[in-house]
């Protein structure tokens, strides 16, 4: 039997059988498997927090049929707890999985610890919910091959002017800037790069005027739902909560 140790988070569970569970887990170094949990609801069971959503643990997995594994134990290393007591922090956390279950691969660990930091940010850290977001968007937009162009204007190549920001890849001067795009603010601009030039740890510890939040956060949520092409469905349920 082949059994493997990893640190993986739990992304998704659904229940089946009386006491059974299906796992979807973001292992490091194995990418997105699954994995089930047997005799979760019993009182005896060992697996009972581990099998939460959002759990991050260090999981023994038994390779079971096909491509899913058995897990056999875990060993918490955080829950987020203070996320699961607050339905707005939940239902961000969920748009954090699908985007992180996009980007994440056995070969790049960086979505999953980007995703790691941020919940830790949401669940211990006095931030702004929708600028957690916007880091955390734009962040995975880089890891995923879209870092955006901020120093001159995408179209002719200028560097001074720059007042727009364009879905296709970056920063518009005046002359070229069309009404379709967004606003981009010096503020905004200079935000962006920090976030594009840090490393996990240090994205959140950053400033930006209260006025400029709305905008960078609209930069952000417009950029990566052009570049995915697709609808978020925990997106559009978390926005009906702000
Ligand atoms: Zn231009």
């Amino acid at each position: 039997m082949e059994c493997v140790k990893t640190r993986a988070i739990v992304a998704r569970r659904a229940n089946y059988a009386e006491s059974n569970c299906m796992l979807t887990l973001f292992a490091e170094g194995m990418g997105t498997v699954s994995a089930c949990v047997y005799g979760v609801n019993s009182k005896k069971s060992r697996m009972k927090t581990a099998s939460q959503p959002l759990c991050f643990a260090e999981f023994v997995l038994i390779k079971s049929k096909g491509d899913i594994y058995r897990a056999e134990s875990a060993e918490i290393i955080e829950t987020f707890y203070p996320i699961s007591e607050d339905l707005t922090k939940l239902a961000l956390a969920n748009y954090f999985l699908d985007v992180t279950g996009d980007a994440f691969s056995a070969e790049d660990a960086s979505p999953l610890i980007l995703l790691l930091n941020t919940l830790y940010a949401l669940s211990y850290k006095d931030v702004d919910i929708n600028l957690a977001k916007a880091v955390f968007e734009l962040k995975m937009m880089q890891y995923s091959g879209y870092e955006p162009n901020l120093e001159t204007c995408i179209k002719c190549g200028k560097d001074d002017g720059i007042s727009a920001f364009s879905v296709l890849g970056g920063a518009v001067c005046d002359s070229c800037k069309t009404p379709a795009m967004l606003p981009l603010s010096k503020d905004v601009s200079e935000a962006m790069k920090y976030i594009l030039n840090s490393d996990t740890k240090r994205l959140f510890s950053f400033k930006i005027a209260d006025s400029a939040v709305k905008s960078f956060a609209g930069i952000c949520e417009n950029y990566i739902l052009s570049k995915s092409d697709k609808r978020y469905k925990s997106l559009e349920y978390y926005k009906k909560l702000i």
